[in-house]
């Protein structure tokens, strides 16, 4: 079986070569563990920390380990009560095709609520993200303008809808026009900004936010961020999820500067980490997926085919290739 290797840890943008792909064993499982062959792989841009030796929230990989990923997959032998061979999982797995895991690191999928794919999206991780992110920490209320960064992605796309359901005027960014129409013509956004094209970012913002910005959800930072910062209204909330904009910096720019501007409006900016909701996640699951079965939350997925292709899918991240969850497709069941 083969798995993706860490060959070398990138300087700024990572490259193919920072990549492995490697022959190995196919693993046995032991008591209480179960064997999984890789249907669906994630790629996540939280990834390119993990490739830096540096302290973080995830820990780094090492050069020569394999990579972990979220994975939904078919469980092919089971040595444990909780799960039997076709049964349909996901769990932080490996960047492989087939892997071994404890049962209890497991979750079931169950295939007839709808595309397994979606656990690894919008009713996964990144879903349970925008959820607990948007509600918990920007808290947007009925006729606040709340804008959202790489809008057309996994996480911003669930944040934008579940802001329109709130009651919010909602402004998405993104960087193409096909992403920005796909938000106001498909996912009921009042309005986005396809920042690769616009020269004034500032003054888009403007347009786009004429009563000013209550909420910011900011999977991006740099420029973006700079152009909400002005326009923040008193008593406004940022919640700071991600900063791709910022992942493959060698030296990041000085900042934030402008902290004059949370005097004046008493602004609160907290950061957030899925990782905090653990207690609450089956709860934005189940919410979640009823937005889906009504059509109040739509989403879209990109499939990148082919285990040899997961470094390209991880890669076209960071030049905005998907529109919605980016994921590798491995195998059949
Ligand atoms: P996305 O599906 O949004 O994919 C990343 C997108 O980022 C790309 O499609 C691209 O879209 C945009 N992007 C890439 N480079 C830049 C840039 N230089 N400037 C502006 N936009 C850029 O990924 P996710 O939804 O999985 O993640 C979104 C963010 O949320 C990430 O920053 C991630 O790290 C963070 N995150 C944080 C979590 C937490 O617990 N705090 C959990 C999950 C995700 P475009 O075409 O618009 O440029």
């Amino acid at each position: 079986t083969r798995q993706w290797q860490l060959a070398s840890r990138p300087v700024g943008e990572p490259t193919a070569e920072n990549f492995d792909l490697v022959t190995v064993d196919r693993p046995e499982p032991d008591d209480g563990e179960v064997l999984v062959k890789t249907l669906y792989q994630s790629v996540d841009p939280y990834m390119r920390g993990r490739m830096r030796d540096a302290e973080s929230y995830a820990e780094p990989w090492d050069v020569g380990d394999p990579m972990e990923a979220g994975v939904v997959g078919e469980v092919l032998e089971s040595e444990a009560d909780e799960f039997a061979a076709g049964d349909v999982v996901t769990g932080n797995l490996l960047w492989a095709e087939h892997a071994v895991a404890d049962a209890d690191e497991l979750q079931p999928v169950n295939p007839d609520l709808g595309p397994i794919s979606t656990a690894l999206g919008v009713l996964g991780m990144p879903g349970v993200t925008a959820f607990w992110g948007l509600l918990d920490v920007g808290d947007p209320n009925p006729g606040d303008t709340v804008v959202v960064s790489a809008a057309a992605g996994a996480v911003g796309s669930v944040v934008g809808q579940l802001a329109r359901i709130s009651g919010a005027r909602v402004v998405g960014t993104a960087g193409s026009d096909e992403k920005t129409e796909w938000l106001t013509e498909e996912l009921g956004f009042d309005a986005a900004i396809n920042y690769k094209e616009t020269d004034d970012l500032g003054s888009a913002m403007a347009e786009a936010c004429p009563d000013g910005i209550d909420v910011y959800f900011d999977n991006v930072g740099g420029p973006i961020t700079d152009a909400v910062w002005p326009r923040l209204n008193v008593h406004s909330r940022v919640a700071v999820c991600g900063q791709i904009a910022l992942y493959n910096e060698t030296e990041v720019p000085t900042g934030p500067r402008k902290l004059a501007k949370l005097i004046e409006t008493r602004a609160k900016v907290e950061g957030l980490l899925v990782g905090d909701y653990q207690d609450r996640w089956g709860e934005a699951l189940e919410r979640l997926s009823t937005f889906v079965q009504e059509d109040e939350i739509r989403y879209r997925e990109n499939v990148v085919e082919g285990f040899e292709n997961a470094p390209d899918a991880f890669l076209g991240l960071f030049e905005g290739e998907n529109i919605g969850k980016q994921l590798v497709k491995v195998g059949e069941r």
